[in-house]
């Protein structure tokens, strides 16, 4: 660097970082929108549920399009309901940075989940701008429609279609339990943009940030503010149907009996052992659902459809315990002659944050005083998905016991102050393309 570019920029960053200096995040505030957007919820007090393009999510969605105009942002939305703030930096034809998450909850969830990361993002934006602060490069504020797989039993469908890897004709097919397909509940809805539309470029943003709770208890058990995400875990679904042959529990005798609930045992048995089989810590493989037919004490199982989660840090061994499972399944099908099918219904690769933004944080951790240690999210967020389009990090805050996806999920209103700071902190520095030495 030149000595008068070199001059040019240590002005710059004195004032700029005098001005940051002045940063207040009004976690007050916060907190109030995050009691207000609770109530926007089918279950009970302090339950909160919220089902994507539902009434109640639908006026949860006009609630964030008013706080995002509120702030100052041009709002747009697309076609499955991604809905995007704008925050036009001086130079508004270089790539935005961005930042979100997701307001939809799973049924009798907590209010933090996914709400902090819009919410704390619109708080980010609102003090960034309350001290003065002129991004160069614009800062997009999006909040993701169905990161949970409730409705249509696709985690990450606003993430996933926004980045390509959720083609139109892929989204026509996804039905809810009512069988209404995605296309006209999405129409119903309100979107009736060109499902071709959605799916943006790679680079056609700088950076993506998501702030989240951490679903786990490693930040409070050190007792730290902050966790930089270095890597998401690589989940995969697998849909295994197995078909036997039914008959009265009584009068069937032993030999030749095909009971497809047995056979199902030895799948699960199976599955776990799939899990061990890599020799990592970070193998999981799990069996969390299972439909008996028909389903009496004195009726031999005939049909039976189980669903596998299998995740991994690493792709090889994820598709090992992949492998693993099919092969065992054929293995018990011949053997008790059970019809067995297997369907994968995702098996994503796994995600690491880009090194360069990593980088940022850091230093925008030991800038504002934030203790803080670098983890894998085992859980799988937006992030995963934004990360085939552009460079990503997430940030992640502690929750008290670890609880997520109950009603008892708690983050205090310091630690999303702290959240909310450095997401704030690190927006600044990305926008204005600050030199990361
Ligand atoms: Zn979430």
């Amino acid at each position: 660097m030149g000595k008068v570019v070199h001059d040019f920029w240590h002005v710059v960053l004195e004032s700029w970082e005098m001005t940051l200096a002045n940063l207040q995040i009004d976690q007050d505030r916060v907190v109030e929108e995050l009691e207000k957007l609770a109530t926007f919820s089918d279950a009970p007090e302090p339950a909160v549920t919220r089902i994507l393009f539902s009434p109640t999510e639908l006026a949860a969605r006009a609630y964030i399009r008013q706080l995002m105009r509120d702030a100052g942002l041009a709002v747009r939305e697309d076609g499955v309901g991604n809905i995007f703030g704008r925050w036009t930096g001086a130079q508004p034809d270089l790539p935005p940075v961005s930042t979100g998450s997701h307001i939809d909850a799973i049924p009798f969830s907590g209010r933090f989940d996914g709400t902090v990361g819009v919410l704390g993002g619109v708080e980010a934006v609102r003090a960034l701008k309350q001290v003065g602060f002129q991004p160069e490069r614009s800062i997009e504020l999006i909040m993701f429609t169905s990161e949970e797989p409730t409705r249509f039993g696709l985690g990450c469908l606003g993430s996933r279609a926004l980045t390509g890897s959720l083609a139109p004709d892929q989204l026509a097919e996804l039905q809810d339990d009512k069988g209404r397909s995605f296309v006209e509940v999405r129409n119903s809805a309100g979107y009736q943009q060109n499902l071709n539309e959605v799916a943006i470029k790679p680079g056609a943003y700088d950076a993506f940030i998501e702030l989240h709770i951490e679903q786990g208890p490693r930040l409070e058990q050190a007792n730290l503010p902050i966790g930089l995400v270095t890597s998401i875990a690589a989940p995969a679904t697998m849909r295994v149907t197995l078909e036997g042959e039914g008959g009265h529990a009584g009068a069937v005798l032993m030999p030749g009996r095909r009971d497809a609930l047995a056979a199902a045992s030895e799948l699960i048995l199976a599955v776990e052992q799939a899990a061990f089989s890599t020799g990592r810590r970070d193998s999981v493989a799990t069996v969390g659902l299972m439909q008996i037919h028909p389903g009496a004490v004195n009726s031999i199982p005939s049909h039976i459809v189980m669903e596998i989660d299998i995740r991994d840090t690493a792709q090889a061994p994820r598709d090992s315990m992949v492998a693993f499972i099919q092969a065992a399944l054929e293995k018990i099908g011949k053997k008790r002659q059970i019809e067995a099918s297997i369907e994968i219904l995702n098996a994503d690769p796994p995600s690491q944050s880009g090194a360069d933004l990593l980088k940022v944080m850091r230093k925008a951790c030991d800038k504002l005083h934030l203790e803080y240690m670098e983890l894998v999210s085992r859980a799988y967020h937006d992030t995963l998905f934004m990360s085939k389009i552009c460079p990503t990090a997430m940030i992640f805050i502690p929750c008290k016991n670890g609880y997520s996806h109950r009603p008892e999920e708690y983050a205090s209103p310091l630690q999303i102050q702290r959240g909310v700071r450095l997401l704030a902190q690190t927006l600044a520095d990305i926008s204005s393309n600050y030199p990361a030495n």
